[in-house]
Order: C-alpha cells, then sequence, then structure tokens
C-alpha cells in the first residue's frame, strides 16, 4: 500500500480535506515533497518556524543534548540543564513580574496551567475570554474558545467563562471581583491577525490590576519576533501577569510555557502540592532546540527584517479581489469576499508551490507566517503567485 493510502487510512485525521502533501525534506522556507516539488513556506508551521526548519544550530543543538540525556524524571524534579538555560535566557529578556517559568508540552498545557494558576492565586473562577479566540483544543482551553460551532458539540465545557468581542469595551465592564482571569491573544491570530486598540488594551490592563483579575497574554503564535517586536505586548507598553508561549519556542520542537512571578508560581507547589504535573513537558531536547533558536532569533538579527519584508508584502498583495490585508508584521490575513474565493486562490497558489492557508475563524482571510529568515526574493515571488491567483481563478 502507498504512504498516502496508509496515511489515510492509519493516521487519524482531522479534517475531510488534509494538504495530504508527502514532505520529505525542510529547509529554511522550503518544503520539498516526495516527488521532488518545492514549496515555498509561507505558513512556517502556522507561526512555529520562526527561524525557519532545521537551523543548524538547532540540529547541533538536538545532537549534543541527545548525546548526553533523554527524558530522566517528570518535570521539576532534576536539574536538567537545557531547561535552566532556555528559563534564564527567556527571564534575562522578560519584564520582572515575568521570572519564573513553567515548560509545558504544548501551547495547550500551557493554557490550562494558566487557567489553574488563576484559580489557585485569586480563589476565584469566573474567567474573561475572547470570541474568535483560540488557546488550544482540551476542555479547559476549549471553554476558552471563542467560537459556538467548535465548542458545542464538546458541552459540558467549564462553568463561568464569558465571552466578550475583542476591543468592545463591555468587556471592560464585565471585570470584577470575582474575576479570577482575563485570557487574551495579544493579537488575534485565528480571526485574521486583528490587533487591539491600544486605549482599549490599557483599559483592560488597568481594570484588571484595580480587581485584582490576573490579565494572561497568550503569544503562542504572536511571541519571538512575528509581530517586529519579541513579545507583542512591547507593542503596547503594557505587561501581562502570565506569558503564554508556544509554537516557535521550541525551535521545531514541541514545547510550551506559562510564565508568572515567582511568588505565585510556588502555589502550585501547595495545596496541593503537585498542582500541576507533566511527564514530558520541558523534555531536554526540546529544550536545548527552542534555546538555540532563540539565540539564533536574537543573534542573527531577523526581527529587524521583519518591517521591510512586510512592507514589501503590503505593497505586492494589491489586487481588486483581495478585499484588504490585515497585518502584524511578518503576519498576515489577506481578506476575500468568500471563503469560496480564498479556497480557490489557496488551491491555485499549492499547485504552483506556495503554501499558504486560511485562518479558522475568519476562512475568507488566506494566511501570512512564513519563517522570519525568509529571502524578500521568496516573498516577491510568494506575492506574485497570489496576484496572480486572484486573476485566474477570480
Ligand atoms: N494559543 C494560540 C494563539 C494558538 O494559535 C494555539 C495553536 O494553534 C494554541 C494556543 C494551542 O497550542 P498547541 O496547538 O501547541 O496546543
Amino acid at each position: 500500500m502507498h504512504q498516502r493510502e496508509l496515511f489515510f487510512k492509519h493516521v487519524a485525521q482531522t479534517s475531510p480535506a488534509p494538504l495530504g502533501i508527502e514532505v520529505v525534506r525542510a529547509d529554511c522556507a522550503t518544503l520539498y515533497d516526495a516527488q521532488g516539488k518545492e514549496y515555498i513556506d509561507l505558513i512556517g508551521g502556522i507561526s512555529v518556524a520562526n527561524i525557519g526548519h532545521r537551523h543548524p544550530r538547532v540540529v547541533e543543538a538536538i545532537r549534543q543534548q541527545t548525546d548526553a540525556y533523554l527524558h530522566v524524571m517528570v518535570y521539576g524534579e532534576m536539574i536538567e540543564s537545557p531547561q535552566v538555560r532556555y528559563a534564564t535566557a527567556l527571564a534575562k529578556h522578560l519584564p520582572d513580574n515575568l521570572q519564573s517559568v513553567y515548560f509545558t508540552n504544548s501551547g495547550a498545557e500551557a493554557t490550562e496551567g494558566a487557567m489553574k494558576l488563576a484559580k489557585r492565586v485569586t480563589g476565584r473562577t469566573k474567567m474573561i475570554a475572547f470570541n474568535k479566540s483560540y488557546h488550544g483544543s482540551t476542555q479547559g482551553a476549549l471553554s476558552l474558545l471563542g467560537d459556538e460551532y467548535y465548542r458545542n458539540a464538546f458541552r459540558p465545557l467549564l462553568p463561568d467563562v464569558w465571552h466578550y468581542n475583542f476591543n468592545d469595551d463591555a468587556a471592560l465592564a464585565a471585570i470584577d471581583t470575582n474575576t479570577a482571569c482575563v485570557i487574551m491573544e495579544t493579537v488575534q491570530a485565528e480571526s485574521g491577525v486583528i490587533q487591539p486598540d491600544r486605549s482599549w488594551i490599557a483599559a483592560i490592563r488597568k481594570k484588571c490590576s484595580e480587581t485584582g483579575a490576573l490579565l494572561i497574554f497568550d503569544e503562542i503564535q504572536a511571541g519571538f519576533g512575528r509581530t517586529g517586536s519579541l513579545w507583542a505586548f512591547l507593542n503596547y507598553e503594557i505587561v501581562p501577569d502570565v506569558l503564554l508561549l508556544g509554537k516557535a519556542l521550541g525551535g521545531g520542537m514541541p514545547l510550551g510555557a506559562f510564565i508568572t512571578n515567582k511568588k505565585w508560581m510556588d502555589q502550585l507547589t501547595d495545596r496541593p502540592v503537585l498542582g500541576h504535573i507533566t511527564t514530558f513537558g520541558g523534555h531536554p531536547v526540546c529544550c536545548a532546540a527552542g534555546l538555540a533558536a532563540f539565540e539564533a532569533l536574537l543573534d542573527e538579527k531577523w526581527m529587524e527584517q521583519v518591517q521591510e519584508k512586510e512592507q514589501l508584502l503590503l505593497q505586492a498583495l494589491v489586487h481588486p479581489k483581495i478585499v484588504s490585508v490585515s497585518s502584524a508584521g511578518l503576519w498576515m490575513g489577506v481578506t476575500f469576499a468568500s471563503a469560496q474565493d480564498c479556497k480557490k486562490v489557496i488551491d491555485s497558489v499549492l499547485e504552483k508551490g506556495l503554501l499558504t492557508d486560511w485562518f479558522l475563524f475568519a476562512p475568507h482571510c488566506l494566511r501570512i507566517s512564513p519563517p522570519l529568515l525568509i529571502h524578500p526574493e521568496q516573498l516577491k515571488k510568494a506575492a506574485a503567485l497570489i496576484v496572480e491567483a486572484c486573476n485566474k481563478v477570480l
């Protein structure tokens, strides 16, 4: 049986129409399939490969760590150098109130940990989340997800979770002394890259401080230079109480983290002890890979090119069928009149060797979130292919 048939038979499917590219190699911002076809990767594994696929420093760090040890013990018991070094490096680039890092397996687990932390620290249960937000697919994270179509089949979910629209003042009024946390993406990803208004997000920060609700920023997609700043919250000059990281955090290996101050994090060690347990969270190979990726991102100064590359794309992505482009750094939603139009363009450029995608809550928007090190010539070619597809299929 061919690999394709075995994939459909034995590998669990999450949608009726997977991309189904038989990938055999990935380097920088290019994927290669079994037929020898090349694809420009315009989505970077959905904001994972910020420093590209298989960066040599990441590959070398993985090799060195596999020579030393793999998993040795559940999280938090042993002093594992990759965890210590990576947590220290992250802390060096974070504000004073975000100095204690809990490494997890995934973004969803980071969300779960943060929700538990908020309950434990405040003794409250009410949580405020946002429509069209995504924080993961586990039951707690799903309770926060802002779309009834995706939530409904899995009810009952967590009680006392309230959803508001992004940038809506009604959310402000809802934050009170019963609120454990407000959880939001610093830039809303799956609604098609929507940024908060500066005054609104500042007012959310203020209301959280006044009421004692924890402000949790999910930067699982927005972090690691995607918006041109290391962390997207730097763009708004406010600081969250808890930060969620994932995706690019692991440099291509599975890793998430929730980060807060030491005093609050220590509450997970007490009443009950072992307030959050993970076997593989902070896996030494993933932390070694993530640290190498983080250092490469900073040393090689990829963030400094983000704005120029953003402008290059914005200037090239002009066509009567493109309704608008919302962008936050090297991260864009290209809006079409309908989901059908968007899909036609995605399918057409895929044939030509350009990998894009749509957004979970905005299927009429084409996703752009390439490796930050993508070559400008690749970006020009990608934009030209999108414009050409608009001419051809719309
Ligand atoms: N938060 C955001 C903003 C995400 O985009 C995702 C994943 O797409 C998650 C959380 C969940 O991360 P994971 O898929 O690693 O569980």
